[in-house]
């Protein structure tokens, strides 16, 4: 009997309505953790080059980790992987709440799916007996009708449940998978929805009533203790408690960076409306969080006022609120609010949805297309033609049908300069941090193996000076500050070991609201919980490969279906000098940004130039691919 993971992983040919259950040996998930280091061994070794995101070759991954579901906070998550429809290259997208722990406790470590059903289905799982249902009847509804449907079918509500909306069933290039039971808890980045729809797989609904072995419960259990006691001392935690990520909105508007009208400006004048605290005072509806955690960083909303906001699809987290207001230009909190419950009702990633809605407003403002066109005034500020446009989006309507395929093919199709508008790398749109005020944020957008990502590292502003943030790094081997404007070498071995790091974390599935570099747990405390979940005589050395090997295998995975360097390029516009605020006349520098990526490639063990990774490197990290498989 295995301690921290079941031992099976589930293959399902959603073509033939079959199923295989693998068993790979203990040094495989010694290897690969689980996650996305779980997701890459898989989708590197088993799609042909330039697979068709859309189509039956390409796989569908939900994986867990060796430390899921575990009673201790922070080991809630779970990832959704495939080829991205947006990017054509690794699309990979987290997400906490309740999912994870019970799908494991189902019986599994990870679900593949292939081929693509011939009709709606969805996939139950209890006590890992599995079953394929007809999901004729559930298909084109809103996510909160499908979740309390299968509820009923199953005869359970602690059946977590996790799926698309109408969105995913309609291709939507951004559309995202969530789950419940409050829809806070979004894999929202490089169109999973849309790969699942792809598939007609409306749902996969989890139930276990055995939580699964780890080596030393007492260990874990004084873990949990310590953590329940102490992180409100963790200022960062105490202020995800007590308003959430949507404090972030006044923090980067004060420091100039706030994404405004499509990153034309960093200032919005509009903040104090549209703030956490606004939103607090006029549509609170209390706080919700994830399995054993006692953050609660969730803050769903409510209202009856003119938009009618239903607390079941959660409330807008940092990106969702700047993705709906200062990006846009609306100062109308309870509109973004509003946008962000369609969203989770129909199953639209926020930030892919709010910053192509600002991409097509800034092309009426300067004329690229006309009202008639777009067939609403969707000008920068207009909050009734924003929500109506993304009612279009979900159901690929009018010009929504156009918007839906994400900034970048849709300016390839309105042409006329419209390219310039888009904010986006490889496809996939610039999340809700500017930059030019934190460069390392820059690196990570250009060099992501997913297209233009916020959380490749902790941002730049956290170890800036001396203290409690920088403290909890010196285990990695950073002791230094590292300016916020910096782009020299010493930020790119920042953001080369914090790369790592969260990409170690990711493998896990573990919630970075937890944990180091910013939040309560230590590093330390890493490599002990793996150890008392698994029982293996670990170090932090040996899970930091993990981390790296996955980087390193998804370089490689995009390589294999056509990346190169041009790839890694950030949009014009940041290269233009922000034109207010505090951070007026600052902007990226191309030379600085070339550079830092050479820098970047050279520290990976990949070709400084090229970013193939070198024989050596593969060796090292034991990347024997095509097919290799550790313990097989
Ligand atoms: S910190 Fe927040 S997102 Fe993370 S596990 Fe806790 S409640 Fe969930």
């Amino acid at each position: 009997m295995p301690n921290g993971y079941t031992g099976s992983i589930l293959r399902v040919n959603l073509t033939s309505g079959t199923w295989t259950t693998e068993h790979p040996e203990e040094i495989f998930y010694r290897t690969y953790l689980g996650g996305r280091a779980l997701a890459a061994y898989y989708l590197l070794n088993d799609l042909p080059a330039f697979t068709d995101p859309l189509g039956p070759e390409n796989e569908l991954i939900f994986a867990v980790s060796v430390t899921t579901g575990a009673r201790v906070p922070g080991l809630s998550r779970y990832t959704v992987a495939a080829k991205s429809p947006l990017t054509g290259l690794y699309g990979e997208a987290e997400a906490s709440g309740y999912f994870g722990a019970e799908m494991k406790w189902a019986g599994y470590d990870a679900i593949i799916f292939e081929g693509c059903s011939p009709d709606p289905v969805y996939l139950a799982i209890v006590d890992g007996e599995v079953e394929l249902r007809d999901a004729a009847r559930l298909w084109g509804k809103d996510t909160g009708d499908v979740q309390a449907a299968i509820w009923e079918e199953m005869g359970d509500r602690k059946v977590q449940v996790a799926q698309i909306g109408p969105a995913g069933e309609n291709l939507v290039r951004f559309a995202c998978v969530l789950s419940g039971p409050v829809f806070s808890h979004v894999n929202g980045r490089a169109g999973m929805g849309a790969v699942m729809g792809s598939k007609k797989l409306r749902a996969v609904a989890v139930r276990g009533h055995q939580r699964n072995a780890v080596k030393d419960e007492e260990a874990l259990r004084k873990l949990a203790v310590w953590f329940g006691q102490t992180w409100k001392s963790n200022p960062d935690d105490r202020l995800l408690r007590e308003v959430g990520t949507a404090a972030y909105l006044s923090a980067l508007n004060g420091a100039g960076i706030l994404p405004t009208r499509n990153f034309s400006e960093g200032v919005f004048e509009a903040t104090d409306a549209v703030s956490a605290e606004a939103m607090r005072r006029e549509l609170d509806a209390g706080s919700e969080g994830c399995y054993a955690c006692p953050v609660r960083c969730k803050h769903p909303v409510k209202s009856d006022g003119v938009y009618k906001i239903d607390p079941l699809y959660g409330g807008p987290e940092y990106e969702s609120l700047a993705a709906f207001t200062s990006s846009q230009g609306i100062s109308d909190v309870a509109a973004a609010a509003k946008a962000n419950e369609l969203c989770n009702r129909w199953g639209l990633d926020t930030i892919g949805a709010g910053v192509t809605i600002a991409f097509a407003q800034e092309c009426l403002e300067k004329g690229i297309i006309s009202e008639a066109e777009v067939g609403a005034e969707l000008r920068f500020g207009n909050a009734e033609a924003m929500l109506a446009i993304l009612e279009q989006i979900a159901f690929r309507r009018g010009f929504g049908d156009i918007l839906a395929e994400g900034t970048k093919r849709a300016a390839d199709k309105i042409g006329k300069g419209a390219e310039k508008l888009a904010m986006q790398v490889k496809g996939q749109e610039l999340p809700l941090h500017d930059p030019r005020g934190k460069k390392g944020v820059g690196l990570g957008y250009a060099v992501s193996p997913t297209g233009a990502d916020h959380l490749q590292i902790e941002h730049d502003g956290a170890f800036a000076a001396p203290g409690l943030f920088l403290d909890k790094i010196r285990p990695l081997g950073i002791n230094e500050p590292v300016d916020v404007l910096s782009l020299g070498p010493e930020k790119t071995r920042l953001f080369t070991y914090l790369q790592i790091w969260w990409s170690l974390l990711n493998s896990l599935d573990w919630c970075f609201f937890t944990v180091a570099p910013v939040r309560h747990f230590e590093v330390e405390h890493v490599a002990q919980i793996v150890e008392a979940c698994t029982g293996w005589n670990t170090s932090i050395w040996e899970l930091m490969k993990v981390g790296e090997r996955a980087l390193t295998e998804l370089r490689l995975f995009n390589l294999k279906h056509g990346w190169s360097r041009e790839d890694d390029a950030l949009p014009d516009r940041l290269y233009e000098p922000l034109p207010g605020g505090p951070m007026e006349g600052f902007r990226m520098d191309r030379e600085e940004v070339e550079a830092a990526i050479d820098a970047y490639h050279g520290m990976m063990g990949w070709d400084e130039r090229t970013g193939v990774p070198t024989e050596a490197k593969l060796e090292e990290l034991q990347v024997c691919y095509p097919g290799w498989r550790p313990g097989l």
